[in-house]
């Protein structure tokens, strides 16, 4: 689905030439995922062969990085493309909710009302997923990446609850779930990047094995552009008054309202603990640079989903039927006029962000001769 059209002759050299080296790998981790060889791994920020290229291209074909046909891949998976202004922000839906979880525990552990745990909660409890595939807080030397978790009942799905501004391998899963034979089905929760990625591989004639047992593709909204590891330390070391360079791992959960609870471990053994407004935390996270591919990112709304989060969107029937469900299953009830209000704001915030204004940075580039990626819509 990649812009210019199929890759063949392609390995893992085009993809490092065109993408990595040019500085347009949003580190999705598609192509670890994808590579039957498991020849590619990501350390730290950045993708390397590690094994053995076998050229068959489907590193490069996968990768939504330097672009992508959303045209092509929207009449694929609903078989139309947008119709008035509201899909022209949200991208093609069929039903959008204002919606929070009815259980407190869940709400409490979520980010923005535990919609999306009490989704895959539900959809476990109900057998319509065996497994679900989500984002933790990472445990390497490299803060800025996150830790996938296979996630197969609620202790683990709590676990795994709220937003982390990083990088996730969640894709990298696919495989392990692909080779468990107690997984029949399986949801994925990732970023717009992910989505598309996860796309990719579906309609690929190598990666599709990978995704067969995938039955939900689940994404949130992502208007907040993922941090380098130093920016992200020094984002900690701020908030916890400590040196960023110490800092071996980190976590941060929702305590009450709009409050975080960062929990920081330093490299010499000791470990911090401080509370703070999560408005405070995501205005320092915008007061550093981005992830440059993000800035050129323009898929606020993860418009390839079955369904995204913010506001519940159901794309596809098989998204309206499981949200549906929780809802009729009273799981999920409507949320507060508040809330609502204020995801509208954010929406359009993020679609200023990302669809226009990511459109015209790539014009710039272009225009520039610079490296960007090019999309269809
Ligand atoms: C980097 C990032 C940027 C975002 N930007 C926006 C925005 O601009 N506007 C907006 O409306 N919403 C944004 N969101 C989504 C928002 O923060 C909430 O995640 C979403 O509304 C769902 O909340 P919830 O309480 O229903 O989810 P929860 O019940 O808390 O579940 C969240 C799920 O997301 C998974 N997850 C967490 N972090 C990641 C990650 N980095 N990659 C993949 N999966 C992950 C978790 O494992 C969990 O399953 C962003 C999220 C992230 C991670």
């Amino acid at each position: 689905m990649n812009p210019d059209g199929p890759a063949s002759g392609s390995s893992f050299g085009t993809l490092k030439d065109r993408v990595i080296d040019k500085g347009l790998c949003m580190l999705c981790h598609g192509c670890v995922a994808s590579c039957p060889v498991d020849a590619i791994e990501a350390i730290g920020e950045r993708i390397h062969l590690t094994g053995e290229c076998i050229e068959c291209g489907t590193c490069y074909r996968v990768c939504p990085g330097r672009g992508y046909d959303f045209a092509k891949a929207k009449d694929r998976i609903f078989g139309r493309r947008e119709k008035g202004i509201r899909e022209r922000i949200h991208g093609v839906h069929l039903s959008g909710k204002n919606l929070r979880s009815s259980d407190e525990e869940v709400f409490r552990a979520g980010y923005m009302g535990g919609r999306v745990s009490t989704v895959l909660i539900h959809a476990l409890e109900e057998g319509l997923i065996d497994a679900a595939l989500t984002t933790d807080w990472g445990e390497g030397p490299v803060l800025s990446v996150g830790s996938g978790r296979i996630c197969r009942d609620r202790a683990s799905v709590l676990e795994c609850s709220s937003s982390k501004y990083l990088f996730s391998p969640v894709l990298t899963l696919l495989k392990e779930a692909h080779r468990d034979p107690e997984i029949g089905r399986i949801a994925v929760v990732g970023l717009p990047c992910h989505i598309q990625a996860l796309r990719n591989m579906q309609s690929d004639r190598m990666a599709s094995r990978y995704t067969e047992k995938v039955v939900y593709a689940l994404s949130l909204n992502c208007g907040a552009p993922n941090l380098t590891d130093e920016n992200w330390r020094s984002v900690i070391g701020r908030i916890m008054e400590v040196s960023g360079e110490g800092i071996s791992s980190v976590d941060i959960r929702k305590v009450k309202g709009r409050t975080l609870r960062f929990r920081v471990r330093m490299k010499d053994g000791t470990e911090s603990v401080r509370d703070r407004p999560l408005s405070a935390y995501i205005r320092m996270i915008h007061g550093y640079p981005g992830w440059p591919r993000c800035d050129l990112c323009i898929d606020y709304s993860g418009e390839l989903s079955d369904i995204t989060f913010g506001n519940p969107l159901a794309r596809t029937e098989k998204g309206k039927d499981l949200l549906d469900g929780a809802v009729k299953a009273g799981k999920l009830v409507p949320a507060s006029k508040g809330q609502a209000i204020s995801q509208t704001a954010i929406d359009i915030y993020g679609y200023l962000l990302k669809k226009v204004g990511a459109k015209r940075r790539i014009k710039r580039r272009r225009r520039k001769g610079e490296p960007h990626p090019e999309y269809r819509c």
